[in-house]
């Protein structure tokens, strides 16, 4: 059950809701979100609410379960998410690109200071890594997350990164920007609350065998937690198809963009597990009204502990982002860091080029 309080509604008003809903035996908590005040009372059934439609203070009472904090015509303007100096949503592209999982301190700044050379946004890196086989390389962890938070402010971007267990959430938003919610955990719950109460946005990717209303609940639950700044992500889905590794779902985003305000980004390098096909799906993604991209690059892909099949090397990134720029303002939209001030734009272009090496590898 959620209730939307009127902006006009008194602390006396929620109050009363909350103890008339309290009266029947049912729990029930106030969330404030940028768009309102709601009450939301998770099983409590029309019953023990009778009567507060129309109630002072109430907007209205809807005991529903699908999405409701996350539709569009919650906040019809569109929610724009705050990453450092980075709008994720609006009318600029977001590049989060990065390695798949951060190797070394040395790595994890090489992929800096290229990616931000040639235009990406957020800095992404992965430090708790959800492998499919115990066998594969696991991440490095906290060290991991240092590395990635001292490439960032090197080269002055927003770091992102996932998050694996409930219990190294707060530790985590000590370290990065972004809490990424993986595929493979979208539909943890008690993680997507922990996210929801870090204080920091949420990277919330789809699971791969998630419907979008699923993908939808999921950004629910961290909605619920009074937390506004959650990013979707199209990342692939599981098909009969075998030729790439997953299959790049581009029907999500103009779905997506029709049932929420949350911006929607697309992963070409998980959704098609094949470096020569993410360029064409990043093209297609942006001229699909896409907020953004995440993808990941290697300086040496062939000696990626993870993902080198699907990561661009900085050439290909650096051509990636050519085309990404065009399709951007074919498309009426800004091309990525467009919005930095001119200011900002030469603070970064300097960051990124000090040191050497970015530049060489091919
Ligand atoms: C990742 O971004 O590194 C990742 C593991 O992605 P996904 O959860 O989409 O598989
Ligand atoms: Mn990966």
């Amino acid at each position: 059950m959620l209730i939307r309080m009127r902006a006009s509604a008194t602390m006396g008003q929620t109050n009363a809701v909350l103890s008339c809903i309290e009266k029947s035996g049912c729990t029930a908590r106030t969330v404030d979100l940028p768009y309102g005040r709601y009450i939301a009372g998770p099983g409590v059934g029309r019953e023990a609410v009778a009567g507060l439609d129309g109630a002072a203070g109430v907007e209205w009472v809807r005991d529903g379960a699908g999405p409701a904090l996350a539709a569009l015509e919650t906040n019809p303007d569109g929610t724009v998410v705050p990453l450092g100096d980075s709008l994720v949503g609006g009318e600029t592209i977001a590049v989060m690109a990065g390695p798949c999982s951060v190797e070394s301190g040395d790595q994890v700044l090489t992929c800096a200071r290229f990616v931000a050379a040639y235009g990406a946004t957020v800095l992404r890196g992965g430090a708790f890594k959800p492998r499919t086989s115990p066998y594969s390389f696991q991440g490095l962890g906290t060290e991991a997350l240092k590395w990635l938070r001292e490439a960032g402010r090197a080269v002055r971007l927003p770091v992102v990164s996932e998050i694996l267990d409930p219990g190294d959430v707060e530790m985590s938003a000590g370290y990065v920007d972004c809490l990424q919610v993986g595929a493979r955990s979208m539909q943890n719950f008690p993680l997507l609350r922990a996210a929801g109460r870090s204080g920091r946005p949420v990277l919330l990717k789809r699971g791969n065998s998630a419907s979008i209303e699923e993908l939808l609940l999921a950004a629910e639950y961290i909605l619920l937690e009074g937390n506004p700044n959650v990013i979707l992500c199209e990342r692939g889905i599981r098909t009969f198809e075998t030729a790439t590794r997953n299959t790049l779902d581009l029907n999500a985003v103009p779905v997506l963009k029709g049932r929420t305000h949350l911006p929607v980004i697309v992963d070409p390098s998980h959704g098609t597990g094949r470096r020569e096909a993410v360029a064409a799906m990043a093209k297609a993604a942006v001229a699909a009204g896409a907020d953004g991209l995440m993808v990941e690059v290697h300086p040496d892909p062939q000696r990626a502990l993870s993902d080198g099949d699907q990561s661009l090397t900085p050439a290909g990134f650096r051509q990636l982002m050519e085309a990404v720029r065009k399709i951007a303002r074919a498309v009426g939209r800004k091309a990525p860091g467009e919005d930095a001030s001119p200011f900002e734009k030469a603070r970064r272009n300097s960051a990124a080029r000090r040191g050497v090496g970015w530049g060489a590898a091919g």
